[in-house]
């Protein structure tokens, strides 16, 4: 059964909080309880829209006295909608969303709702960077708990490589810092163990020098040259340097105006690259080179671009809306085998507007370094596979979702079997130990049972309570 809210229990709560309190009936309320995802249909009791880190102590406070479970929004990109909820308290954190910026000290203080295209606005003004999302939309909140995977990654690591520490309401609505001075057991826990602990406020990142202007784009090549553009890429990154971060990305063509009229909605090739330094470094002009002909060029797009326009490049492709599913699983080598089993998913995949999209990830270089530093899933593992469904409608998802898992579980024989976090679009307490080392989920539950031993924060890669 549902806790009902009466009129003026909510009445009171609302006048103790600086931000919005939307409840159901109000006209933004349907605006506010939906997430990116349109696949996720959920009615929370309340929206609160937090203007500080005390209306998020209030609302943890209030919902813990009335019972209520309470999911926490970042960006809202999470693809299992694990920022909403039916009958509990969203707590959206939109509003906290300034960052400083300390130029001398490299480093950035966002709040804890910030999205990517705000924090990259921010520090790209002074010409500094973190590893964020390929979609600026996306938050830097649920990004970095879980890790966190862009075009920076292998010279900068994930974005949890670069947290230096958080502000964060506790399930007990108490305000802690954790940084690898203070707390340093919640600190590891938090950089790769997702939303399970408390409402991070703020975080610290540690900023590098990047561009303004690097050397980044796509190439595009046919579909039917697949095979050979991802085995020529495979060997090609046997000696490739930690500047160099890319992505093959099996897809479709969409009818955008930077692909020649021709090719629109033909099965494609995009390899996506970054060089992370200076655009006009004489190496990076050499190290992107071989991306250029790895089989016939439909159109070549990589070239000098603003950092800023590289991370704002798919955001078109990728509006709040339509329904979704993503689901991972790490790679240790990319064998011919897995080549063909990915060729052979490409070919099947959906005709748009079905949208279905193979990205493997080439990981390594910073991104492995410092094993158990943090919580992060997977150090070893050189590349991650993300299978992508995506469909206008809702209704039509569940028919697609087969075809997704159906590359993962096909790829999973040459990796690990684990899982990003991250890339998922279900959760399940099984499916969230299996995603980390038996070690690591032991350690993960260990700081769960001491900051959230309740569960009261359960929409997210749920860590359970050992208790529970
Ligand atoms: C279009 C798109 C592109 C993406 N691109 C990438 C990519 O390039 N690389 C990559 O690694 N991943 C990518 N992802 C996956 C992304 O990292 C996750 O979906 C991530 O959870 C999104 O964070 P969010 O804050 O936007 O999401 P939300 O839905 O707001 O939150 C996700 C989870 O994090 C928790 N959370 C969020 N903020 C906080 C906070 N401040 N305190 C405590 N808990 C919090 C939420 O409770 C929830 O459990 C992408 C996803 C989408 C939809």
């Amino acid at each position: 059964m549902a806790h009902v809210l009466g009129k003026a229990t909510i009445n009171e709560f609302e006048a103790t909080i600086s931000g919005a309190v939307i409840k159901p009936g109000d006209t933004d309320y349907d605006a506010a309880r939906r997430v990116w995802n349109g696949s996720i249909e959920k009615h929370p009791a309340l929206v609160v829209r937090a203007a500080s880190t005390d209306d998020v102590v209030r609302t943890v406070q209030f919902a813990r006295s009335e019972g209520l479970p309470v999911a926490v929004r970042g960006g809202s990109h999470s693809i299992a909608g694990f920022s909403t909820c039916d009958d509990g308290i969203v707590i959206d954190l939109a509003g906290l969303n300034s960052v400083e910026v300390d130029v001398e000290g490299c480093r950035a203080i966002a709040g804890g709702g910030t999205k990517w295209k705000e924090f990259d606005a921010a520090t790209q003004a002074h010409g500094l960077a973190t590893t964020g999302g390929l979609v600026s939309s996306t938050g830097v909140g649920g990004f970095a708990l879980g890790g966190g995977i862009g075009h920076l990654v292998r010279k900068h690591g994930f974005t949890c490589d670069n947290v230096l520490g958080v502000e964060m309401v506790t399930a007990d609505g108490s305000v802690v810092h954790a940084s690898a001075d203070e707390n340093s057991e919640l600190f590891w826990a938090l950089r790769g163990g997702g939303g399970n602990f408390g409402v991070v406020t703020k975080f610290e990142l540690a900023l590098h020098a990047v561009g303004p202007t690097v050397m980044a784009g796509v190439v595009f090549y046919p579909g039917d040259e697949a095979a050979q553009v991802a085995t020529g890429w495979r060997d090609l990154l046997i000696d490739v340097p930690d500047e160099l971060s890319t992505i093959v990305n099996l897809t479709t063509a969409p009818p955008a105006p930077f692909i020649p009229e021709e090719w629109h909605f033909k099965k494609v090739v995009a390899v996506v690259a970054c060089y992370a330094g200076e655009a006009d470094d004489p190496d990076a002009e050499r190290v992107v080179k071989p991306l250029r002909s790895l089989g016939t060029p439909i159109v070549d797009l990589l070239g000098p671009i603003p950092y800023v326009d590289l991370q704002q490049l798919l955001d078109a492709l990728w509006g709040p809306g339509a329904a979704n599913y993503f689901t991972s699983t790490f790679l240790d080598a990319m064998p011919d085998a897995a080549i063909s089993t990915l060729v052979d998913f490409h070919q099947r995949s959906g005709d748009l507007p079905i949208q279905e999209e193979l990205h493997i990830h080439h990981l390594g270089g910073a991104a492995i370094t410092g094993s158990d530093a943090t919580a992060f899933t997977d150090r070893t593992s050189p590349f991650v596979l993300n299978c992508i469904t995506r469909t206008p409608e809702a209704t039509q998802l569940a028919e697609r979702i087969e075809w997704a898992r159906g590359a993962r579980d096909a790829m999973a024989a040459f990796g690990n079997g684990r899982t990003y976090v991250n890339f998922t679009g279900e959760g399940g307490p099984d499916k969230v130990r299996e995603a980390y080392p038996p070690e690591t989920y032991a350690r993960l539950q260990a700081v769960k049972d001491r900051y959230d031993p309740n569960n009261v924060f359960r929409f997210n890669q749920n860590i359970l309570p050992s208790a529970s």
